[in-house]
């Protein structure tokens, strides 16, 4: 299904997906949200230590497939150190990369290899949770949230 990716995009994914960095409970953390995917079973708690206004420190647990566990890696990978305008801004680029064909032009570093996730249209809720998760958590937001618009209750 990802014939399309670039190559070395794709190893990048793979490698984040097997050997996810900071994939663990974060000892001290002030912040945690969980997101759920529910169209492809993913679910991810990104746990986060804020330091004023500064991630000083943020991981992540759970499961799902590869492009969810790669996104979340990836995104710890890059945030730690950020400030919270700096890591919203991020989402906003990621969002738009993951969503059309058309980056905003400024350089997202290794964020660009989910480039190719907007031609996958299934797939883009997926690279997208990890994020969720996040804002969720830099809000305050502790809660589960989901990225259907309109959760509704599993039924059994
Ligand atoms: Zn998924």
């Amino acid at each position: 299904m990802f014939e399309d990716l670039n190559d070395l995009y794709q190893q990048v994914i793979l490698d984040h997906s097997r050997s996810p960095r900071n994939f663990k409970k974060l000892d001290g953390a002030n912040r945690v949200a969980h997101g759920h995917n529910p169209l492809c079973g993913d679910r991810i708690t990104v746990y986060l230590h804020l330091d004023g206004d500064v991630i000083s420190d943020i991981s992540f647990e759970g499961s799902g497939c590869a492009i969810s566990k790669a996104s979340a890696s990836v995104m710890t990978t890059t945030l730690k150190g950020k400030t919270i305008a700096e890591a919203q801004k991020m989402f906003a680029q990621f969002r738009q990369l993951v969503t059309t064909d058309k980056p905003d032009g400024e350089d997202i570093g290794k964020l660009a290899v989910f480039a190719g996730v907007h031609k996958f249209p299934a797939r883009v809720k997926c690279a997208i949770l990890a994020w969720h998760a996040l804002v969720s958590a830099l809000e305050g937001r502790p809660c589960m949230v989901t990225t259907e618009e309109n959760p509704t209750a599993p039924k059994s």
